[in-house]
């Protein structure tokens, strides 16, 4: 048994050799427990393992270890939790990073299906996707905001495997990119810094006002923004266990981006998941000093906002002309949250003098974990209790970094979040549309 979260490891792929690394940290988690509310892995976990009496986690069959691998979405939440954390343990438990390894394992064993596989592979072609449907757009729509649960959803669902029953993020009438390199050249007044934007797929083809309230308020903070031609970070192949095609993904991504770096440029990320990707996944994936230095430059768009304004000899304006709402929920996206930065969207937001009410639960969303077919009956509850909480917040306003996770809040309660840096444009009075 090797314990390693090393893609790059002789025995990473290894099938006994992670089973047994299953054995060993779920014996452990099953010790401690203290993760059994986060998701349906650890009680699932629980429950077959004391369905022995000497509670031996060698036991479980490989299909019982299967199914807790199914059942995590990749929130890293246990991983923030867990004592037991690599250089902090002799345990080197990484719960997450081990069910990666498990899910690349199962995929180059043969043990995926072709119609998991074909899911994966379309769900994964983000940028092809986007493309498409912007061009289509229309069309697209109609097809993909069709009533859940009516025909033409589900044959998206055979066809596809993306679940006919959830609400699902529409696509806009024109990419963020084209918007950028269409608008006037702005020239920012005191130089406070320089930005390579990476928008990412969720901001380049389904939300673009997140995009150009980012640009517009770093601008009118004196923050010079440029944007990159790299594509998607690859998180959908990552997580459905496609180590090949995240890893040539992240060899791409990384060589662009780090370019950037040279230029003298930090990178800025207006969604959790990716700039969680950028800075850690890559780390493992690609390695060596580009990934390094891109991990080192890169920002979540709001960590950015506040580290000049923390920063010595800068700051962001405080005077908001704009409408600023009495009080905002927000709601603490758990990708931010594992990339152990504290609440920054939250203390920008706060600038403004509105009072912010925090929903910490995760929208059981995770990547698109939530919308695939297979997942929807396990995700969709999760999802209805950060409703219920937000309707319970009962903020003026709903922020939320995660347009995904945003769109399942959208489903659930009724209430269309925005994301903080819009808050933030409107606070501003800036026309950030
Ligand atoms: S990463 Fe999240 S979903 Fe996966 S096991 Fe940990 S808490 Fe559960
Ligand atoms: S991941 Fe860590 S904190 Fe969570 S149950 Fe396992 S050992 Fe305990």
């Amino acid at each position: 048994m090797t314990i390693t979260y090393d893609p790059h490891h002789p025995m990473y792929l290894d099938e006994a050799d992670t089973r047994a690394e299953l054995t060993r940290v779920y014996d452990l988690c099953h010790g401690c427990r203290l993760c059994f509310k986060f998701c349906p892995s650890f009680p699932t976990l629980f429950d077959y393992i004391d369905q022995h009496d000497d509670q031996d986690a060698g036991k479980m069959t490989s299909a019982q270890q299967d199914h807790v691998i199914d059942e995590c979405f990749q929130c890293k939440l246990c991983y923030i939790n867990c004592p037991y954390i690599p250089g902090q343990s002799e345990w080197a438990l990484d719960f997450p990073r081990l069910m990666l390894r498990a899910d690349a394992m199962r995929r180059a064993n043969g043990q995926v299906t072709l119609r998991d596989k074909a899911t994966t592979a379309f769900m994964g072609n983000t940028d092809a996707i986007g493309k498409v449907s912007v061009a289509t757009v229309k069309i697209t729509n109609k097809v993909m905001g069709a009533k859940p649960g009516s025909l033409i959803r589900k044959a998206v669902e055979a066809t596809a495997g993306i679940s006919s029953v959830r609400l699902l993020p529409k696509f806009a009438r024109e990419r963020f990119s084209t918007w950028f390199d269409k608008r006037p050249k702005v020239r920012v007044g005191k130089k406070q810094g320089k930005v390579t934007v990476f928008p990412t797929c969720l901001v380049e083809y389904q939300e673009p006002a997140i995009g150009k309230a980012l640009v517009k308020v770093y601008e009118h903070n004196g923050i010079e923004c440029s944007l990159t031609g790299a594509g998607c970070c690859g998180a959908p192949y990552l997580h459905s266990g496609d180590m090949a095609k995240f890893t040539k993904v992240a060899v791409d991504n990384v060589a662009t981006l780090a370019a950037e770096v040279r230029k003298g440029n930090d990178i800025v990320v207006p969604q959790p998941t990716c700039s969680y990707v950028l800075k850690k996944d890559y780390l493992d994936y690609v390695g060596g000093p580009d990934a390094q230095l891109v991990a080192e430059h890169t920002f979540d768009a709001a960590e950015y906002l506040m580290k000049v304004h923390k920063t010595e000899g800068s700051s962001l304006d405080t005077e908001f002309a704009g409408e600023v709402p009495e009080t905002i929920t927000y709601h603490t996206p758990c990708h931010l949250r594992a990339q152990n930065i504290g609440l920054k969207s939250r203390d920008l937001m706060k600038l403004t003098g509105a009072k912010i009410k925090l929903v910490q639960q995760c929208s059981g969303i995770d990547g698109m974990w939530g919308l695939r077919a297979e997942n929807a009956e396990l995700s969709i509850p999760i999802g209805k209790k950060l409703g219920e909480m937000v309707k319970d917040a009962d903020g003026d306003v709903v922020a939320g970094d995660c347009h995904l996770a945003n769109t399942a809040i959208t489903e659930q309660s009724g209430t269309t979040p925005v994301h903080p840096l819009q808050v933030v444009a409107k606070a501003y009075g800036l026309d950030a549309e």
